[in-house]
C-alpha cells in the first residue's frame, strides 16, 4: 500500500456514502498526508459531510461531483470496499486509474483492485496508521486528529468489543503525534443542536422490546424530523441507546426515508451477527453495527427484521 501511495502523483480519495466518522477521518487523513508529500489529491462524497465531522481540515474540500475529464493515478475507496457502497457516479467515472482499497469490513463481493482489507482493525483510520507508518513520512497533526475522530468514533470512544490493545496503541500514537483528543471530544460530544434533542426525546418515546427484551428498537419517522426541524444527520447515536439497556443483545433504530423506505441500523452485542442480518436485504456491515434498507410499511418491515431475529436468537 505505502508503495503504491509513493508511486502516485494525483489520488482521488472516496468514501461510502452516509459517511461516519471513520470515513471522513480517513478521507481527510489521508489527504493531508498525501499532500503533505506533494501530491494532489481529490476529495469526493455523494453525501454531505456530517456537520459533527465539518471541523475537520479539509472538510470543506469533500465535493459531491466528480471531476468530468480529470484522470487520477488512483482512486481509494476508504472504509468501503465496493465502487457500489461509493455511488453510482464513480462507477461510470473514466479517471479512476489504478483502484486502491483500504477497508475493515468483511467483504461480500470479490473487491475491485488492491486491498488492505483486515477485519481485525478496529476502524479504516487504524490501518491507514500502519500504512503511514509503513511509508514513514512524518504524520502531522492535522493527519493524527483525522484518524484519531476515526478510530475514536469506530470503537464508540474505546467502549465497543473492536476496542483492542492494537486500537489504543495506535490511539496512543496518534495522540502522541499531536491529534487534538480534547477537541474531537468537545466538538462530537459536546456541541449537539438542541433540535437533536427534542427528537430524541420523540423517538425514545417509541421504544419497544421484542423476543423476551433480548431486542430492542426504536423509530425515527419523516415527521418527526419536520416537527423538530432536525436533520437525519441528527440521529446518528441514536441507536447506541437502545442498545444500552441490560438485557439487550440487539439493538434496531427503523429511520423512515422515504414513503415505504426505512434504513435500518443494526448492533450487536453479544453473539448475533447483525453483519448478516443486514446482508440479508442487500445491506452489510460487521458482526456488531450493520445496516440495510427495507421496502415496506413500518410494521411490514419491523415484521420482517425482527423475524430474522427470532431465528438466530434461538
Ligand atoms: P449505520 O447503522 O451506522 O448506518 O452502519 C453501521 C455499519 O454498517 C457501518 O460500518 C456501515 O459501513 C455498515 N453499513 C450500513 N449500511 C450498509 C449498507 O447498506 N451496505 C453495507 N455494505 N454496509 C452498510
Ligand atoms: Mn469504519
Amino acid at each position: 500500500m505505502a508503495e503504491l501511495l509513493r508511486k502516485g502523483k494525483s489520488f482521488l480519495i472516496c468514501s461510502h456514502l452516509n459517511p461516519d466518522g471513520d470515513a471522513i477521518g480517513s478521507s481527510l487523513a489521508l489527504a493531508a498526508f498525501l499532500e503533505e508529500e506533494g501530491k494532489e489529491v481529490f476529495l469526493f462524497n455523494r453525501d454531505n459531510v456530517p456537520p459533527m465531522y465539518a471541523f475537520l481540515t479539509g472538510a470543506s474540500r469533500v465535493r459531491q461531483r466528480l471531476p468530468e475529464g480529470q484522470r487520477f493515478d488512483a482512486t481509494v475507496l476508504l472504509d468501503c470496499a465496493t465502487l457500489e457502497r461509493v455511488g453510482e457516479e464513480l462507477e461510470r467515472f473514466e479517471g479512476r486509474g489504478r483502484m486502491i482499497i483500504i477497508d475493515h469490513h468483511p467483504p461480500v463481493d470479490s473487491p475491485p483492485g488492491t486491498v488492505l482489507i483486515r477485519t481485525d482493525a478496529a476502524a479504516t483510520a487504524e490501518l491507514l496508521y500502519e500504512v503511514f507508518r509503513s511509508y514513514g513520512a512524518h504524520i502531522s497533526p492535522r493527519t493524527a486528529t483525522a484518524l484519531y475522530l476515526g478510530l475514536m468514533t469506530d470503537t464508540g470512544s474505546f467502549r465497543f468489543s473492536n476496542t483492542t490493545p492494537k486500537a489504543l496503541s495506535v490511539a496512543a500514537a496518534l495522540v502522541e503525534a499531536g491529534a487534538d483528543h480534547g477537541l474531537v471530544t468537545r466538538r462530537i460530544y459536546e456541541e449537539f443542536p438542541p433540535e437533536r434533542f427534542r427528537l430524541l426525546a420523540r423517538v425514545l418515546d417509541t421504544l419497544t422490546f421484542f423476543h423476551e427484551g433480548k431486542v430492542a428498537a426504536v423509530t425515527v419517522t419523516r415527521r418527526m424530523l419536520d416537527s423538530t426541524g432536525a436533520g437525519h444527520e441528527l440521529t446518528e447515536g441514536f441507536v447506541d441507546y437502545p442498545r444500552s439497556i441490560r438485557g439487550v443483545e440487539v439493538a434496531v433504530l427503523f429511520r423512515e426515508v422515504d414513503e415505504q423506505q426505512y434504513r435500518v441500523s443494526l448492533r450487536s452485542r453479544g453473539r448475533v451477527d447483525v453483519g448478516r442480518i443486514a446482508q440479508i436485504f442487500q445491506g452489510g456491515g460487521h458482526p456488531n453495527a450493520a445496516g440495510c434498507t427495507l421496502w415496506g410499511d413500518h410494521s411490514a418491515v419491523q415484521e420482517q427484521v425482527m423475524s430474522h431475529l427470532k431465528e438466530v436468537l434461538e
